[in-house]
């Protein structure tokens, strides 16, 4: 059986920041021969690492197929030091090649264009069908067509960068591309919506570049919300340090936006900026729609917390951002990447017979940089309730930054490199 024991030894590795070899020697041994076939869709946080684990945990001896759209693992964490100049894209780039080579996952990259859960297949768009005994959804986000009026089809030119790739170096090269003198405008939808913290950092990490390059430049941050979603003091005090080029909007629904003009529609204002970077209003990525899960709210899947598995649908696990949130738990890479380890072990578990592990503990740590070095972090810990029947938030583990400093930028890069490693290498 895999333990609850075996499960923290491993689940902590990203956090604690080890990721060596030696974690294999130690992981569990689950039994003889092979005892079934998982797909798992999407090769981000939660996908890639579930991959890795079934491998790792079951020694080999439950086959992992592995279907992502992209060739290689593109990371939103980081990517707004590359829309910052800080980094460069090969930067926040790793091969799937470890995956296939040392773990063993079947890869294949294509787009999954329905999922069939009675008859257990999903189809691939050029692949063809193939079949799972336990199938893993972990598409992250895609975004609520026309939930802002003319804004479909125009991102090109008005950029989201909420998913890391094409659309981040667009970003970067419309920011370079901005007079001295220009207006960046960034639009941040209501909660929830992936990474709290990432778009007031995006904030900064814009003012420091135009700071050195621009520095009549103006960045607007034009937020849905009535204030600063997560680490609000410090956010609020790294603001204050950009006096005269950062300002902060709250209660600033977007209604629309002409894209020709590059404009704003808030509902009492119009704002035309030079440079307009929109996130759009998010839910479940489309294939968890295209599956027929049940949604909450019309846009996040609801889940059995012990197993990951959508509630209604049998064998059918989702993860990561998703998923219709636990109370205050965030929609970040790193808490992706612990339901992973929570799904992998359970389904290990659910293979062999067993009930999974019914006292799961998974944690979080978002670290946000202000300028080129210093960084803030919040942290917290969510232990599962039998009683509510999902993890709850554990009081007095986790907390913020006292305040912004550069060791925690290094630690911010060094969690990153861990957790690629942790899922990837
Ligand atoms: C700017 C920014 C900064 C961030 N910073 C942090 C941070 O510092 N720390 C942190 O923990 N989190 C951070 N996040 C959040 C983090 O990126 C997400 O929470 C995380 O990626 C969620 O993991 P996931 O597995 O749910 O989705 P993803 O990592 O997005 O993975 C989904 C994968 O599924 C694939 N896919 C989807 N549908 C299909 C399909 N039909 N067929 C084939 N493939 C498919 C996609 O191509 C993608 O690779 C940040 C996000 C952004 C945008």
């Amino acid at each position: 059986m895999f333990t609850r024991r075996d499960f923290l030894k491993t689940a902590g590795v990203a956090a604690a920041g080890s990721t060596t070899l030696a974690g294999l020697s130690a992981c569990a041994t689950v039994g003889g021969t092979s005892r079934g076939h998982v797909v798992i869709v999407g090769g981000g946080y939660g996908g890639a690492t579930t991959a890795k684990y079934l491998r790792m945990w079951s020694n080999g001896t439950v086959d992992v197929t592995l279907i992502e759209r992209n060739p290689t693992f593109v990371s939103c964490p980081i990517s707004n030091l590359v829309i910052g100049g800080l980094k460069q894209m090969e930067d926040i780039t790793v091969s799937y090649d470890n995956l296939k080579s040392k773990w063993g996952v079947k890869l294949i990259t294509d787009e999954v264009t329905a999922v069939d859960t009675a008859k257990r297949t999903v189809t691939t768009a050029k692949n063809g069908t193939v079949g799972y005994d336990r199938l893993v959804l972990s598409p992250g986000i895609d975004f609520i067509p026309n939930a802002v009026a003319g804004l479909d089809g125009n991102e090109e030119r008005i950029p989201h960068a909420w998913k890391a790739g094409p659309q981040t170096v667009v970003l970067r090269k419309q920011l370079q591309d901005m007079a001295d003198g220009g207006v960046f405008a960034l639009h941040i939808p209501k909660v929830p919506y992936r990474c709290p913290p990432g778009p007031y950092e995006r904030a900064c990490v814009v003012a420091n570049y135009l700071r050195q390059a621009k520095p009549k430049s103006k960045v607007l941050v034009l937020d849905a919300n009535g204030e600063i979603q997560s680490k609000k003091a410090l956010f609020t005090k790294a603001f204050e340090s950009y006096k005269g080029m950062i300002e902060y909007v709250p209660n600033s629904e977007l209604r629309g936006v002409d894209a020709a003009s590059r404009t704003a529609e808030l509902e009492f204002d119009k704002i035309k900026a030079d440079v307009l970077n929109v996130i759009p209003p998010m839910r479940a990525g489309n294939i968890a729609l295209k599956a027929g899960l049940p949604l909450i709210n019309d846009r996040w899947v609801d889940v059995d917390w012990l197993t990951l598995e959508a509630k209604g649908v049998p064998g059918v696990h989702v993860l990561g951002d998703a998923l219709f949130p636990a109370p205050t738990m965030p929609k970040s890479g790193h808490m992706a990447n612990q339901h992973g380890k929570v799904a992998a072990a359970a389904i290990l578990n659910l293979f062999e017979g067993l009930a999974p592990n019914p006292t799961p503990v998974v944690m979080n740590t978002c670290y946000s940089f202000v300028d080129s070095k210093n960084v803030i972090h919040v942290a917290s810990v969510h232990q599962y309730d039998a009683e509510k029947k999902q993890p709850m938030p554990v009081q007095g583990a986790g907390g913020v930054s006292m305040a912004a400093n550069e060791l925690e930028g290094k630690a911010a890069l060094a969690w990153a490199k861990n957790i690629w490693a942790d899922m990837l290498a």
